[in-house]
C-alpha cells in the first residue's frame, strides 16, 4: 500500500493528467483465505460521472466497492478515492461519501423526515430535509412512517439518507432490485438530477437496461478481473460488430449478417422496389456482449 495523502482534497500526484479523477485503483487484490476475489484491478472513475460495475454473482463488486467505501481492507494495490485512502480515511472524508447499501428494509417507526432528519444531524452542512425528501419524490410521503413505504418507496429514502450530507461521490448497491417498471424509470430519473447537481456516481447492477441507460461508462468485472471497461455502446466493440439484416422475402423470413446494413437495407429496398415488409437491423445488445465476456452463451 502507498502511504496515504495528507490533505483530504489532494489530488493524486503520480497521475497529474487525472486531476478530475475521483477513484483512482491500481493493482487492487483481495484474497479470502485461499479464494482470490479480487486479482490486480486496475480503475479510474472520472468526477461527475455515473460508472456503472457489471459482473455476475461472486464476480467481485461487493469487494471492491467495500475497499472503495473504507469498510473492507485490502491485500495489496493503490486506491485513492477523492483524494484520499480509504483505507486511513478521517470523519471529513466520510462525511464527502454517500452509501445507498443494498436495501436496509424499513423496520424503523420514525417518519420519512424524522428518518432524514437524524441522518441529516451527522453532517456539518445537510441539504434541507424537505429539499432531499423531494429530490427523491417522497413529498407526500413525509409523515409516512418509514415502515409502512412500499419497497420502491424505501429505497428512495434510502437514497435520501445517503444524499443528505451532499456527497461529492455515492456509492449506490444494486439500486433498483425490486422495483416494479415504473419505479425503476423514476429512480433513473432522480439518479439523472444528482448528476445534474455534480454528484460522482458508482453503482452496481445486475441489470444491462440499466447500465445501459444510466452509466457513463461500464465496468464489466468476471473472476476478480475487470475484463472491460468503455462505454455502454462500444463495450466490447459492440458498435463494430456485424450486423443482422432480417426481412420477409416471397413469404419466407430471411436473415443476413453483415458489416454494411445499409448498403443491405439499400439493396433490398431497389429489387423489393419500396417497402421491406417486416424489416429489422439489429445489432448485438449490450446483454449479448456481457454474456460473451463474462464467458456465458447468449
Ligand atoms: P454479488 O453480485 O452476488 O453481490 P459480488 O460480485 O459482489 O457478487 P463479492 O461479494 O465481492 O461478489 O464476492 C467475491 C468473492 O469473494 C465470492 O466468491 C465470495 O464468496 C467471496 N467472499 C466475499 N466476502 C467474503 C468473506 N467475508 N469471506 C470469504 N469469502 C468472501
Amino acid at each position: 500500500m502507498t502511504t496515504d495523502s495528507p490533505h483530504v482534497d489532494q489530488q493524486i500526484p503520480a497521475a497529474p493528467a487525472q486531476v478530475d479523477v475521483a477513484i483512482s485503483v491500481r493493482g487492487l487484490r483481495k484474497t479470502y483465505g485461499a479464494h482470490v476475489a479480487v486479482a490486480s484491478l486496475d480503475l479510474d472513475i472520472v468526477r461527475g460521472e455515473i460508472f456503472a460495475l457489471l459482473g455476475p454473482n461472486g464476480a467481485g463488486k461487493t469487494t471492491t466497492v467495500e475497499i472503495l467505501e473504507g469498510y473492507r481492507r485490502r491485500d495489496a494495490g493503490e486506491v485513492n478515492v477523492l483524494g484520499v485512502d480509504p483505507a486511513k480515511a478521517d470523519a471529513r472524508w466520510k462525511s464527502r461519501i454517500g452509501i445507498v447499501l443494498q436495501s436496509k428494509g424499513g423496520d424503523s417507526e420514525l417518519t420519512v423526515a424524522e428518518t432524514v432528519r437524524v441522518q441529516a444531524a451527522y453532517f456539518a452542512d445537510p441539504r434541507p430535509v424537505e429539499e432531499v425528501i423531494g429530490l427523491v419524490g417522497l413529498t407526500d410521503k413525509l409523515k409516512a412512517r418509514a415502515s409502512s413505504l412500499s419497497g420502491g418507496q424505501q429505497r428512495r429514502l434510502d437514497v435520501a439518507l445517503g444524499i443528505v450530507g451532499r456527497p461529492r461521490l455515492l456509492f449506490l448497491d444494486e439500486p433498483t432490485t425490486g422495483f416494479d417498471p415504473e419505479a425503476r424509470r423514476q429512480f433513473w430519473e432522480l439518479i439523472r438530477q444528482l448528476r445534474e447537481l455534480g454528484t460522482t456516481m458508482l453503482l452496481t447492477t445486475h441489470y444491462l437496461d440499466e447500465a445501459e441507460a444510466l452509466a457513463d461508462r461500464v465496468g464489466v468485472i468476471a473472476a476478480g478481473t475487470l475484463v472491460e471497461v468503455g462505454i455502454p455502446a462500444e463495450l466490447g466493440g459492440r458498435h463494430l460488430a456485424p450486423a443482422r439484416v432480417h426481412w420477409v422475402e416471397d413469404g419466407q423470413r430471411r436473415e443476413q449478417t453483415t458489416a454494411t446494413p445499409t448498403a443491405v437495407v439499400h439493396a433490398l429496398s431497389q429489387r423489393l422496389g419500396g417497402e421491406i415488409p417486416e424489416l429489422a437491423v439489429q445489432r448485438p445488445s449490450l446483454e449479448d456482449i456481457y454474456l460473451q465476456m463474462i464467458g456465458q452463451p447468449a
